[in-house]
């Protein structure tokens, strides 16, 4: 169906941080799929578990014991710190697991119509109830009546929480990215998850933190929870936890991962062998070749050398971001930049209108880097001299 304006490309084979199109044009990749392959493409470990495991069992079902959805559910467990797991296939059914966890919840102390915050600019998913929690109205139009159960504060406002605190009794959660992508590259200020965790500790409200798309060293660690001393109650995982096979994972921690008992959730694909095989291969990877470190110093080297390219060019507003998630911010809508940069060969996304989005791959290297730097910071100077 009409659901996307595709780009006039189709890319027929990648290596790394590069793709090749069907005329063997070579491109430079800093999007990763929308921060999905985040070992590049063709990762020798991640191809190599994926046809072993498709030779031996695709899948089973969850009436079954799983043995790889076990073993992945210790090791995101060991990683985070954090007790349970729920697997699904993607980014808005992880959410939909964290939604229906915290209604539960919230039935189980008495509320009656369980309440979660959710902010502006946000981005959670595109089925009734993310995109009812989603701070967009270009993502809810026409899809009305939405989902009840919300209520909407603005992003990096500890003030708005507190304030809807002392009048909704019916609260049971906050569900927050802890930076917002799709929204534009927000990055809150440094103490922002702490406050909302004291909030959520003194209320008794559950802190969901939706790391789909921060998630797996996209911020330069594999959480980006771990850069605040806080631990989540429920976290959402997808995008990068496959490298490209679709796996949501919905993860909670203490009472919360008490919540769900037999038949209350369920799926049929979610967790399966195959899929826990190539999001095993990919923590393995991430581990191996330290590739958060390299997302953080990797990230830095892009937004200071961006950041010194285009310092006092008209029409440039600021770079922002963490880790591997870039935010180029200018004072005018810029979609029309992805496919001037395509036709030089450089793969980039444009969000929030005016702001270029760059999600590379975390196996990019310094002078990749350079390369994307090269390239971005002149068609950028170009854009905005233009009339
Ligand atoms: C992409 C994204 C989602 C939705 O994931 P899908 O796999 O597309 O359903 C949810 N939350 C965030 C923060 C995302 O970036």
């Amino acid at each position: 169906m009409n659901t996307y304006t595709r780009l006039p490309v189709a890319f027929t084979r990648g290596e790394g941080v590069w793709l090749w199109d069907e005329q063997g044009k070579r491109y430079l990749d800093a999007v990763a799929g929308v921060a999905v392959n985040g070992l590049g493409h063709g990762h020798p470990k991640l191809t190599q578990a994926i046809c072993e495991q498709a030779k031996t069992l695709i899948h089973t079902s969850n009436l079954y014991q799983v043995l790889k959805q076990e073993q992945l559910g210790a090791k995101l467990a060991q990683l985070s710190g954090m007790d349970k797991v729920f697997f699904c296939n993607s980014g808005a059914e992880a959410n939909e697991a964290a939604i229906k966890l915290a209604r539960l919840h919230g039935h189980n102390k008495g509320v009656e119509i369980p309440t979660v915050i959710v902010m502006e600019q946000s981005f959670h998913g595109r089925t009734m109830a993310t995109l009812t929690a989603t701070g967009n109205r270009k993502v809810q139009a026409g899809f009305e009546p939405l989902v009840r159960g919300f209520v909407r504060v603005p992003y990096n406002d500890i003030d708005s929480v507190n304030q809807i605190a002392e009048h909704n009794q019916d609260i049971v959660a906050i569900l927050v990215e802890p930076v917002q992508g799709e929204g534009g590259i927000q990055v809150p200020q440094p103490a922002y998850l702490q406050e909302l965790r004291r909030i959520c500790d003194s209320r008794g409200w559950l802190l969901m933190l939706d790391e789909v798309q921060t998630g797996i060293g996209r911020t330069g660690t594999l959480f980006a929870f771990q850069q605040t001393g806080i631990v989540p109650d429920v976290m959402t995982l997808a995008k990068g936890l496959g490298s490209g096979v679709p796996i949501g994972a919905c993860l909670a921690n203490g009472a919360a991962a008490e919540v769900f008992k037999p038949g209350n959730h369920g799926t049929t694909f979610g967790g399966n062998p195959l899929a826990c095989a190539a999001a095993l291969a990919t923590l393995s990877a991430v581990e191996e070749q330290d590739l958060c470190k390299q997302a953080a110093e990797t990230g830095a080297f892009i937004r200071e050398a961006l950041g010194k390219q285009l310092a006092g060019t008209s029409g440039f507003v600021e770079v922002r971001g963490i880790g591997l998630m870039i935010g180029v911010e200018l004072d005018r809508p810029c979609a029309d930049l992805v496919k001037l940069a395509l036709e030089k060969g450089l793969i980039i996304n444009v969000t929030a209108d005016s702001v270029v989005r760059l999600l590379p791959p975390l196996i990019m290297t310094h002078d990749e880097a350079q390369q994307v730097v090269d390239m971005l910071a002149p068609l950028i100077k170009d854009f905005l001299a233009r009339k």
